[in-house]
């Protein structure tokens, strides 16, 4: 993993529960039961680590294990509240649990903003981003009552731009697929692509911005320079799939993907513990 990305990802050493805590869930395939925001979950322990990690999908908290909080549990635990947690603290808890998707929403941009930084392609607009993460980590250290007033809409705006621009200059480079190889389906922002069949299809440097792959086919395409930022590839069979230059692509996507031992993947994420270890069926 890129180092300047590893505190962009969840630490529950050094997290007081957070997510087990301020995030509200309802029975259905992902949760087994009903949780109220601020309400802790009934699973979790005294030492604020989950009593069923090991078993969360067959005990029905499939949801629980495609979720990061992309550093924004530690950082609210560590620094905003000083190492003090809701249980110390019950006159603080209200708060934590409200600014909470704050954070986690600012630790997203970083993650997107440190892999643009980090690409070659994006050189003539590096200082942008630079500054864009400069200051996105300095709001991530404002104190708890100014990072709910915080006008986030108009940051994420500008640093969506940003984000934008860097998608355009690294798909450029990518040469126009060969004709038959990708999909008849339209592509572009938002697309429409849920159980589509694109097994083995010629994604490379495709927009699939906000797209819907839910249960989509894509055992052995290549997703090389593919803009994913926002794609909901929930039970996306990605087996044997190249992603490993993939852009914008999250932990959490992957969690909520299907895949094998022979999808490619980008340095800075790791392979689902509950991913199949057999070849792909690509026939
Ligand atoms: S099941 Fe475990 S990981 Fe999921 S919310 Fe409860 S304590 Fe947290």
């Amino acid at each position: 993993m890129s180092p300047d990305r590893k505190h962009l990802r969840g630490d529950c050493d050094n997290c007081f529960g957070l997510c087990c805590v301020a995030l509200p869930f309802a029975a259905s395939a992902d949760f087994a039961i009903d949780k109220q925001s601020g309400q802790p979950c009934s699973n979790l322990r005294d030492d604020y680590r989950c009593g069923i990690h090991s078993k969360l999908r067959q005990q029905g908290f499939r949801g629980c294990t495609v979720y990061d909080c992309f550093g924004a549990g530690q950082k609210l635990s560590q620094h905003t509240f000083g190492g003090r947690s809701w249980r110390q603290e019950p006159q603080a808890a209200k708060l934590m649990f409200e600014v909470f998707p704050v954070m986690w929403h600012l630790q997203e941009l970083l993650w997107y903003l440190t892999e643009a930084i980090e690409h070659p392609a994006a050189l003539p607009i590096r200082t942008e981003l630079q500054a864009a993460s400069d200051e996105t980590e300095r709001l991530t250290g404002f104190d708890a009552e100014s990072l709910l007033k915080l006008d986030f809409a108009a940051h994420r705006a500008e640093v969506n731009t940003l984000l934008l621009k860097t998608s355009e200059l690294i798909r450029a480079k990518v040469p126009e697929p060969k004709s038959g190889s990708r999909t008849k389906k339209p592509l572009g922002r938002g697309a429409d692509l849920m159980g589509a069949k694109l097994q083995k299809a010629d994604l490379r440097g495709a927009n699939l911005r906000g797209s819907y792959l839910i249960a989509a086919d894509l055992r052995g395409a290549d997703l090389r320079h593919a803009d994913l930022i926002g794609a909901d590839m929930r039970d996306t069979d990605l087996s044997g799939a190249d992603l490993s230059e993939s852009l914008f692509l999250t932990q959490v996507q992957l969690q909520a993907a299907k895949g094998n031992a022979d999808t490619k993947l980008p340095p800075a994420l790791s392979r689902p513990e509950h991913w199949s270890s057999k070849k792909p069926a690509t026939s």
